[in-house]
């Protein structure tokens, strides 16, 4: 027969197995000696209670910044003005957020004005999701919107009323399809219906957080739910409309890595530098992916020698270089056991003009002064040596040299 039991005596066993950092537990007790609350919230307790060690411990606390500060002998005022400092403590960084509540989001992002509370439920009201909003003392585990139960269920559903928190903050739509996707989790119906009529208040996000969110997304074992449902909500043509049509099920069959997953992504698209401009990726990234998408088409198993040196130029000799880019070009149904060896047979050559035996100053010392025309006689020279690479030597490379002056010096000018 079932007792009846409070609740909150029934603490989940992942809970009580979890093992939380020394610091950590020393900043709760520290600030609890003192009179204080102080719980464990959002990300890690959600991770906790899954069995997963969390990534980060973040402190929820009814103690003001200041009365915080006043707590630990070192204290550093990270964002005081939204609550958080960090406390330092046995070599440790541990964040720590004074209860509260925001109201009046102007710009669909940021509040206004930050209230601070004495009351957990409070702070826990003002979170995006369900699975995020719960809190854990070491005593209790204080769940007011259901987490648990969304947890077991394996649903992404907002706190409250969808449409409303969308609205406050346009970030939380594409938050709500990155938990879907890195957690493997369903979106809870309602949760994923508000998205498509608040997408005026997600286009107000700044790029940089849409791309810390998609970056997530992309990386996540659930890409191609993620990208499915950014597709079916409208997130995808607000923030990378280039991505329409892309093969969304090949993304996850490419290299978990940034470049590679946006290449596949973006190998399509007409323009992927304006989409990776866009999002404000950084250079390299932008750089390496539209290498990666060059490169994303190798040539046919049986090309030419010159074919894969060519290719090999484009996407780098390294063996990760041409691992990621063989990855790319497989997750595109590239046959990439048949190309393989046919890449690593030319890896050695000399695929550009550094590789070539004679410097531009070996050529301009050879040729007396040839000037400006250095540059064509060396790119002369590299399609010898692609075409083969024997030539590549001092000797061989002098003669070439001096016959194409010689034919070059027959052509009037
Ligand atoms: P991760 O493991 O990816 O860090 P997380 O849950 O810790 O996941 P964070 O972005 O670090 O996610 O945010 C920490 C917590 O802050 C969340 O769990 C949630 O409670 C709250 N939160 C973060 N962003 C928002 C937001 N835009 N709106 C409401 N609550 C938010
Ligand atoms: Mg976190």
């Amino acid at each position: 027969m079932r007792t009846l039991r409070p609740v909150s005596a029934e603490l989940p066993s992942a809970l009580s197995a979890a093992s939380i950092p020394p610091p950590v537990l020393e900043v709760l007790d520290g600030l609890r000696l003192k009179g204080f609350q102080a719980f464990l919230v959002g990300g890690c307790v959600r991770d906790m209670l899954r069995g997963q060690h969390p990534k980060d411990f973040d402190l929820a606390t009814s103690a003001r910044p200041e009365e915080v500060q006043r707590c630990f002998r070192k204290v550093i005022p990270t964002g005081i003005e939204h609550g958080t400092v960090t406390v330092l403590v046995q070599g440790h960084h541990v964040e720590v957020t004074t209860f509260r509540a925001e109201a009046d989001y102007v710009d669909g992002r940021r509040p206004t004005k930050v209230e601070f509370h004495t009351d957990i439920e409070a702070d826990l009201s003002r979170r995006d999701f369900t699975i995020n909003a719960m809190a854990y003392d070491l005593r209790r585990l204080v769940d007011p919107f259901g987490g648990q139960v969304d947890l077991a269920a394996r649903t992404v559903r907002c706190v409250g009323k969808a449409i409303d928190r969308f609205t406050e903050d346009g970030l939380r739509a594409l938050r709500a399809v990155r938990f879907s996707a890195v957690l493997g989790f369903s979106l809870d119906p309602d949760t994923q219906a508000a998205i498509a009529p608040t997408r005026h208040v997600f286009r107000k996000v700044a790029f940089e957080r849409v791309q810390e969110e998609l970056r997530k997304i992309l990386l996540s074992p659930g890409a191609a739910r993620g990208l499915s449902l950014l597709d079916v909500t409208g997130l995808l043509e607000d923030a990378v409309p280039e991505a329409k049509g892309a093969p969304f099920d090949a993304v996850v069959n490419a290299p978990v890595d940034e470049a590679a997953r946006l290449a596949v992504l973006l190998a399509h698209a007409a323009t992927p530098r304006t989409a990776l401009q866009r999002l404000k990726l950084p250079t390299k990234v932008i750089e390496r992916t539209l290498e990666l998408i060059a490169g994303a088409h190798p040539p046919a198993p049986d090309a030419s020698p010159r074919a894969f040196r060519l290719w090999l130029r484009g996407v780098g000799r390294e063996p990760e270089q041409i691992a990621q880019a063989l990855g790319v070009a497989g997750a595109l149904g590239a046959p990439i056991d048949a190309l393989a060896p046919r890449v690593a047979a030319v890896r050695g050559d000399p695929l550009t003009v550094k590789d070539l035996a004679l410097t531009g100053a070996d050529l301009t010392a050879l040729l007396g002064n040839p000037g400006p025309q250095v540059g064509a006689l060396q790119r002369h020279l590299l399609e010898l040596v692609l075409e083969t690479p024997a030539e590549n030597t001092a000797e061989r490379l002098s003669n070439a040299a001096r016959q194409w002056c010689a034919q070059v010096a027959d052509i009037p000018r």
